[in-house]
């Protein structure tokens, strides 16, 4: 806190999976392991609890509904649902809506940012997209990833309407050009994919993370590991692809069967992945036609697939952040931080239910 008051909090404090503390303390907003001198007992305020770094969603949509961009009122809205809920870092996966305001307010959470989407003419949910052709991808990725904070998002693949199915975007060449392109301006470049097809010119063209990535194989998942490539998998996402499936049936039976077989398999994948070492991270996809607040959920469901509750967490707190070069509990960082009345460790369903949340030294929510 910033008005001279310290807060104690006693219990224990999971800077690590495996570095636990008895205590920790908040002094003008940051994280100190050393009690402070001369704090008056009146000016200190003690809590006790299980103590996390602030969640984080690495996919997550502010300033963005069903039907496009949003008024800032919405987006604030949006923000403190997440923020209420523990997230405290945001991956903005792409909005339409210039959401920059938001770095100005203490009050809500931190956002990295991946400008706006960038699809094919024609290929995405309307009015989210830059809608584009191939010859200018490059041109609009380095617009997008100076826009940003270190990410720019891409549509790999969406329906194509005369095939009747799942196709990919782009054609190899552009797709090297472009995440060269993002490289060059210090950002990394991430990928909406459902289905396997567009995963090896992306994986050759140098992508560093994978959304939804529900169309992962027996041969993709070894190339993912090895190359570092994380996935974002959105699993409360995929839950939807049945009801999508059956309002697409009659128009487009053969991309209906295949949003139903990843949907199927999506356990697997994600299980399968994670046996190979290839880096989870916890995204809840809010914000398009998901509500907020849903990253316990998410963690539930990466428990589902086979991660041990401890990864599960770590994809949604000590790996996500480290992944996105952010700090966590380390000794004078910014107290951004959620307090646990139980182990989250041992359930991860504690997270649906955060005694107290400190963003920037503050109590909030
Ligand atoms: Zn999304």
């Amino acid at each position: 806190m910033n008005d001279g008051a310290v807060l104690h909090i006693k219990g224990r404090v999971l800077v690590g999976p495996e570095d636990v503390r008895d205590e920790l303390w908040v002094v003008d907003g940051r994280v100190t392991y050393d009690r402070p001198a001369g704090a008056a007992a009146a000016d200190v305020r003690t809590v006790s609890g299980w103590v996390l770094p602030g969640l984080v969603d690495a996919h997550c949509h502010v300033g963005l509904d069903a039907h496009g961009a949003v008024d800032e009122a919405t987006s604030e809205k949006q923000a403190l649902t997440d923020r209420d809920t523990g997230t405290l870092l945001i991956r903005d996966a792409g909005s339409a809506a210039d959401t920059r305001w938001i770095d100005d307010r203490e009050d809500l959470p931190r956002i990295i940012r991946a400008g706006r989407h960038i699809a094919r003419t024609r290929r995405y949910i309307r009015n989210y997209a830059h809608e584009i052709e191939p010859e200018v991808l490059a041109e609009y990725v380095t617009a997008e990833a100076r826009r940003g904070d270190g990410w720019v998002k891409l549509v790999g693949d969406w329906i194509d309407r005369d095939r009747g199915d799942l196709a990919a975007c782009w054609p190899a060449d552009a797709l090297r050009a472009a995440i060269a392109a993002a490289h060059a301006e210090g950002a990394r470049v991430t990928a909406h994919c459902f289905a396997a097809e567009s995963l090896p010119d992306l994986l050759a063209a140098g992508i560093d993370c994978v959304e939804h990535a529900t169309g992962l194989t027996e041969e993709l998942i070894p190339q993912f590991a090895e190359r570092g490539v994380a996935i974002v998998p959105t699993l409360v996402n995929i839950a939807t692809f049945p009801a999508l499936a059956d309002g697409g049936e009659a128009k487009f039976p053969a991309w209906s069967a295949h949003m139903r077989r990843l949907h199927e398999r999506r356990y697997d994948t994600v299980g399968a992945a994670n046996d190979a070492g290839v880096p989870i991270f916890v995204g809840t996809d809010a914000g398009g036609s998901l509500a907020h607040g849903l990253v316990a959920d998410e963690v539930a469901e990466l428990v589902k697939a086979g991660l041990t509750p401890t990864a599960a967490l770590s994809a949604a707190s000590w790996g996500a952040r480290a992944w996105l070069g952010r700090d966590g509990l380390s000794e004078g960082a910014s107290a951004d931080l959620v307090v646990y009345a139980s182990d989250p460790r041992a359930d991860v369903r504690v997270l649906a239910d955060p005694q107290l949340v400190v963003l920037r030294g503050r109590p909030v929510g």
